[in-house]
């Protein structure tokens, strides 16, 4: 692993934050967020740039780069307020698997799109009785003749408005119980007896999340994604990639805030000097920059040892990136609102309204027990209490 990021690379970065840039926070997202409304024109914008599809192989119009370079352009759209959130589900997750274990047919179908944005595709595993437990999901896929019947509901599902299918983590009706099984399937979001119902969330955010209700969706033999026995493998293979673009997302967001913070701090006097010379906020800041830079670290080395093949090693590092991420960022925007006094609390600034969605990194797409359980389990073999 080199700690020092080639030429392409810092291309890619100035790229990316010019564009972040001029669909800045303030100005283009914040006003969406507050009615909901998804950042449609940045998204294709991106999309054309190549940014979106930047991990996914060149074959189908993709940058052919790997999960270092999507986290690498989610870092530093976030660090300008800008991060999308799609971008951890549609290329990240969905992309991933598809490249990987889709068959030929679902490949010329889906990648072209998910690579240039022109396609968008939700994932859904959540459901409202089973949590953090996996394990739990009821959603069943029967087969009826050559189709399948898909049935069950899904909860916290990011953007299906604006998406064309989601992949849905089910089972098969001979694994209906018990250890997880899964199966995959991409369900087009027009499809007979799919049902979708915005949830009513309380955080400032331009995605939103919805509940799904497949009430025996039909679906052709084709919509399993490759084989039926290669499903765990498939789920797998989706969820280091986006444990790592949710931390790339929070870091981002640290980052944004911290230089609100440092920008202000620098500024804003009511004594003799401005208030960044109190070491009262500028420990703090410090503080909030060097627990970025390790969590950014740790996310980079994740994202390194899953470019290299090596997932095993990956999980370890991708879950601690995750964790430190969330944290950071969290610290971060509470920080740059005590940094701003009243003025953090306004609506100009919006930091109030970025700390909840900052919050989200400390659920989703893992919540931060569950990584303190992993850690516990596999990094110190302690004994699992669930
Ligand atoms: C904004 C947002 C977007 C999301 N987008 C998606 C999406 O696109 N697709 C999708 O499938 N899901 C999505 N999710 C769902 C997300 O992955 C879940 O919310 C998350 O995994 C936690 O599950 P839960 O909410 O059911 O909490 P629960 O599992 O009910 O957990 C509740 C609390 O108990 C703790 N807990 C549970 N079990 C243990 C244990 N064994 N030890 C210690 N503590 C434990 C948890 O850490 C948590 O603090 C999204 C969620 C949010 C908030």
């Amino acid at each position: 692993m080199s700690f020092i990021e080639t030429e392409e690379q810092k291309a890619l970065r100035t790229a990316v934050a010019s564009l972040g840039e001029r669909y800045n926070y303030v100005d283009y997202v914040l006003p969406r967020a507050r009615k909901g409304e998804p950042l449609t024109a940045l998204w294709n914008e991106a999309g054309k740039l190549g940014f979106l599809g930047v991990n996914l192989p060149e074959e189908y119009g993709g940058g052919g780069a790997g999960i270092y370079e999507l986290a690498l352009v989610q870092e530093e759209m976030a660090a300008q307020g800008a991060g999308l959130l799609l971008v951890v589900v549609s290329p990240a997750i969905c992309g991933t698997i598809i490249g990987k274990y889709g068959t030929d047919a679902q490949k010329d179908k889906w990648m072209p799109g998910l690579a240039d944005g022109s396609k968008i595709m939700a994932f859904g595993i959540t459901e409202p009785d089973a949590g953090s437990n996996s394990h739990q999901i009821t959603t069943t896929a029967r087969r009826d003749g050559e189709d399948w019947l898909l049935r069950g509901n899904k909860i916290f599902i990011s953007g299906v408005d604006q998406a064309d299918a989601v992949l849905i983590v089910a089972r098969t009706e001979d694994h209906r119980s018990g250890k997880l099984k899964p199966a995959l399937f991409i369900v087009p979001t027009d499809s007979a007896n799919f049902v979708k119902q915005r949830m009513e969330m309380d955080i400032v955010e331009a995605d939103s999340q919805f509940t799904l209700f497949l009430d025996d969706v039909r679906l052709p033999a084709d919509a399993l994604v490759g084989s039926e026995d290669a499903a765990l493998m498939q789920l797998f293979a989706g969820l280091n990639p986006e444990r790592i673009l949710g931390a790339a997302m929070a870091i981002g967001m640290g980052r944004y805030a911290l230089n609100a913070a440092v920008k202000y701090a620098n500024e804003r006097t009511v004594w003799k000097t401005p208030i960044g010379a109190h070491q009262g906020i500028a420990h703090p800041l410090a503080q909030v920059k060097i627990e970025l830079e390790l969590a950014k670290v740790m996310m980079q080395k994740a994202a390194t040892l899953y470019d290299s093949g090596d997932d095993f090693g990956a999980a370890e590092a991708a879950n601690m990136a995750k964790y430190a991420a969330a944290e950071a960022s969290i610290k971060a925007l509470d920080q740059a609102i005590q940094t701003h006094g009243g003025g953090g609390l306004t609506k100009e600034y919006g930091l109030a309204a970025m700390l909840g969605a900052a919050r989200i990194a400390r659920v989703a797409p893992v919540s931060r027990e569950m990584i303190l359980n992993f850690v516990a389990q596999h990094s110190l073999g302690l004994p699992r209490s669930y």
